[in-house]
């Protein structure tokens, strides 16, 4: 059976990303990492699971969801535009494969930062930011979720790479070898990536190529 939680928050926090903080089921706990999978609780929409993960802190006695609405798919994520405070959403159990290993390099495409963001906060809370960096990419710097939560969680490692968009303040282009080469230093530690497809496949080629480990990647594809 899934859980009914009543949104408590929700509001946009870029041009197309939504924060959704909703009540707390008893006894629903997860790792920073961690996902379910949502639906509407609306007619036509119960049936609708998508896949989104907990942003928010295990402690929290609320959830939040950091959630890119996709207005052209007309699915679940544009439906989560028109709902307010006090609607509700179910939420079937907990799991995922991104869990934080120790110190390193987290990569990011767009909302693939959503683990991310959870097990920063986690790492913020307990004084452990040290030796993380986060390589992020996305098309423009108005799609970049939480820049200046991250810049103020990773100083100098929060680094970011834009596709359709040369600013002078963040190098230009995809996430390629040459820029994976400039910013790791250390291809003993730790990889974490997360993002669409075909950005995942390029991104682990390319770390394969620098000599790093299929043991060492820990990741997940937002498919
Ligand atoms: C483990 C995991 C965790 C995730 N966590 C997050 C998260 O925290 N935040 C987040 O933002 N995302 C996350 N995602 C991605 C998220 O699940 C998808 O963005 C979401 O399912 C999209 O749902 P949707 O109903 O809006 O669109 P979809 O289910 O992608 O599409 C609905 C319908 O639209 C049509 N369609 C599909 N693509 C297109 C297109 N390009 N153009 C036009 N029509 C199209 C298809 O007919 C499809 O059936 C996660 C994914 C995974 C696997």
């Amino acid at each position: 059976m899934p859980h009914q939680v009543k949104i408590q928050k929700i509001d946009f926090i870029t041009h197309d990303v939504l924060q959704i903080q909703t009540e707390r089921p008893t006894n629903y706990t997860f790792e920073p990492g961690q996902a379910t999978e949502v639906a509407l609780d609306k007619e036509g929409w119960r049936d609708e699971k998508r896949p989104f993960t907990f942003t928010g802190l295990p402690n929290d006695d609320f959830l939040q969801f950091t959630i890119k609405v996709y207005p052209d798919h007309n699915g679940v994520t544009d439906t989560l535009q028109t709902l307010e405070q006090g609607d509700q959403l179910l939420l079937e159990d907990v799991w995922g494969a991104i869990s934080y290993q120790g110190p390193g390099v987290f990569l990011a495409g767009g909302a693939g930062a959503t683990p991310f963001i959870a097990i920063f906060r986690h790492l913020a809370q307990q004084n452990q930011l040290e030796g993380n960096r986060l390589l992020f990419a996305n098309k423009r710097e108005k799609d970049i979720i939480m820049q200046s939560q991250f810049e103020e969680w990773l100083g100098k490692d929060f680094i970011n790479i834009l596709s359709e968009e040369e600013s002078g303040k963040y190098a230009h282009g995809f996430m390629d070898a040459e820029f994976l080469k400039e910013h790791i230093t250390d291809t003993a530690a730790k990889f974490y990536l997360c993002g669409p497809p075909p950005m995942m496949e390029s991104v682990q080629k390319d770390l394969e190529n620098l000599g790093i480990s299929k043991e060492q990647m820990v990741a997940e594809e937002l498919s």
